[in-house]
């Protein structure tokens, strides 16, 4: 089934299979790698450019209304590259 999703970063609209879910759980941004999370989730696009772009823009606090520190940018980015990384073998 398509299923259409808008990403946070570069604000393109993708099939939900090719984007990440990003929930607010109790405050704190977490990958919901199974998509099936409950709360409040945002999407995004498995790039470090649309992740990048949404950091900027604190895409995900106004989203999610939750606050992204340092270290969960880090997060991000490094399951982004190891995603991209697979993709790409
Ligand atoms: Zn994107």
């Amino acid at each position: 089934m398509y299923q259409v999703r808008t990403c946070v970063g570069c604000r393109q609209r993708g099939n939900r299979a090719d984007l990440i879910r990003i929930v607010n759980s109790q405050g704190f941004l977490k990958i919901d790698t199974q998509k099936s999370l409950s709360g409040r989730g945002s999407w995004l696009h498995l790039s470090s450019k649309c992740l990048e772009t949404a950091v900027e823009r604190s895409a995900f606090s106004r989203a999610l209304k939750a606050n992204m520190d340092h270290e969960q940018v880090i997060e991000l980015t490094n399951f982004i590259e190891q995603a991209e990384k697979m993709l790409k073998n």
